[in-house]
């Protein structure tokens, strides 16, 4: 039980990647509150996580400043503290970039990469204060992708958004290392998940994510979530401003897998 008496925030944590890092980490001995816009999702995954662990809702969008206020607020009446984040929920819009819409470019911008700069500061001064009072440092993750350095054509704001997670990433760990806090990203391939449906739909696209991915499948939640726990655990503890990359080893576009 490595993250045992630990207390985290997984956010998008109803479905998908989020969710498999839900129950990893309830199943190494965290209590976990989720934070979702997806209230029927959530409480679907609170109740088929309860033989896991102890696991929570809370509905929030956060993208907005009052929901991440409102989501610390409860965890810390629920568990006391909080001493580990995963900024996990993220959209993709598809369009090309001659047709792409500033109203589009700002919306998954807002839930990808500002959403992470709202809870992170949020939860990271929570820590400072709780650091403060004689508590272990914490530690945050976030979800990054392989497309934080292979751009995506029709995914431009995903693409722009991922790049400066990861970036986020590296000024968070450099701010916050003072205090001992860490902050690293996981950088997932192609995971098996609604997400990656919306934009591999068609058997051709799957054939060209294969072509480039030596290990020959796509990923699975799972094996983001190992990461992940893995990340937040002592046994990371000299580990921070990294973007870890589980992606089977993914090549750029223009190679094929012989
Ligand atoms: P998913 O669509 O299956 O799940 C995303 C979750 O985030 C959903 O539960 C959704 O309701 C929630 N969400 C969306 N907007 C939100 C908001 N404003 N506030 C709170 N919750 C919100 O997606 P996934 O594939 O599990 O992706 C999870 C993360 O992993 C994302 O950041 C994604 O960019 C990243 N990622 C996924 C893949 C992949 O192949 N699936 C690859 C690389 C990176």
């Amino acid at each position: 039980m490595r993250l045992d008496g630990r207390t985290a925030i997984v956010t998008g944590g109803a479905k998908g990647i989020g969710l498999a890092i839900v129950q990893r980490l309830a199943a190494d001995g965290a209590r976990v509150m989720i934070a979702d816009i997806d209230e029927a999702a959530g409480a679907t995954a609170v109740k088929e996580s309860a033989n896991i662990g102890e696991v929570r809702f809370t509905s929030a969008d956060v993208s907005e400043r009052l929901d991440v206020h409102n989501l610390l607020a409860k965890t810390i009446d629920a568990f006391g503290s909080v001493n580990a984040l995963v900024n996990n929920a993220g959209i993709v819009h598809v369009a090309d970039f001659l047709d792409l819409e500033e109203a589009d470019f700002d919306r998954v911008l807002s839930v990808n990469l500002k959403s992470a700069f709202l809870c992170g500061q949020a939860v990271a001064r929570h820590m400072v204060d709780q650091i403060s009072q004689g508590e272990e440092p914490g530690s945050i993750v976030n979800m990054s992708s392989i497309n934080d350095t292979f751009a995506i054509a029709n995914q431009v704001p995903y693409s722009v958004s991922k790049g400066g997670l990861s970036q986020l990433t590296k000024v968070m760990a450099l701010s916050l290392a003072t205090h001992g806090i860490r902050v690293n990203a996981v950088g997932p391939g192609s995971i098996m998940t609604d997400l990656l449906a919306s934009v591999a739909d068609k058997p051709e696209v799957r054939t060209q994510i294969l072509s480039r991915t030596p290990l020959g499948r796509i990923g699975e939640p799972a094996e983001i979530a190992a990461v992940t726990a893995f990340l937040l655990s002592g046994d990371a503890s000299y580990i921070t401003g990294q973007t870890i990359y589980a992606d089977g080893g993914r090549m750029p576009l223009n190679y094929t897998v012989p």
